[in-house]
């Protein structure tokens, strides 16, 4: 007797349970505008808020509202900007940042302990280095969000500039740096 109140008290709590969850899912949805959706797939993912929002997602809905503009996205760059100007329909603005130019983290290889607190916090996976070993920078993976350069116990994160965008450079590190030559080329070894 005991056995079938049980599996009746049940049947009526997940009864309950389950109407609540509908009504709950039926009246109280958050409806996503489309246009925001569209904004934000081609935003980069970072979510690293340079752009002055939470994360890319609110970014793109305060561009679906008209509350922000489409230059706030420092890692995304020219790309980013034309690609949201055109889903809006609306003449693209030149990115904020000198467009030859770009910021990629560099690590002081030398003043590196291994503790990857860089590597753990870069969104886009591009710092490498094993637990207790140095750790480096894959240039043309970074997407300049700065997130790893608070992080670092030694200091050893800064930020360089480099001449392209990583699609366009044919660059092997950031520590290469100063084998650049003022035309924003790198010195050809003979
Ligand atoms: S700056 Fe760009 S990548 Fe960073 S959170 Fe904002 S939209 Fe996303
Ligand atoms: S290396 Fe640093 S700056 Fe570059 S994407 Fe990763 S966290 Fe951001
Ligand atoms: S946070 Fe700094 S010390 Fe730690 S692994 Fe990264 S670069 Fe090296």
């Amino acid at each position: 007797m005991n056995l079938v109140l049980i599996i009746l008290l049940f049947t009526v709590l997940f009864g309950l349970t389950g109407a609540l969850l509908g009504f709950s899912a039926h009246h109280f949805k958050v409806v996503e505008s489309p246009v925001a959706g569209k904004l934000n797939d081609v935003l980069p993912q970072t979510q690293c808020g340079q752009c002055g929002y939470a994360g890319c997602k609110q970014y793109a809905e305060a561009m679906a509202k008209n509350e922000a503009g489409i230059d706030l996205c420092v890692p995304g760059g020219q790309s980013t900007i034309d690609a949201l100007a055109a889903i809006l329909n609306i003449p693209a603005v030149k990115a904020q940042q000198d467009s030859d130019l770009r910021a990629v983290a560099f690590i002081e290889e030398n003043l590196c302990i291994g503790c990857s607190k860089c590597s753990n916090s870069c969104p886009v996976d591009a710092i490498v280095g094993a637990s207790k070993m140095i750790h480096t920078v894959i240039g043309n993976r970074c997407t300049s969000c700065r997130l790893c350069e608070t992080t670092c116990p030694t200091g050893c994160i800064s930020m360089i500039k480099v001449p392209k965008r990583p699609d366009e450079w044919n660059f092997c590190y950031p520590s290469l740096k100063e084998q650049f030559d003022n035309d924003g080329k790198p010195e050809l070894e003979n």
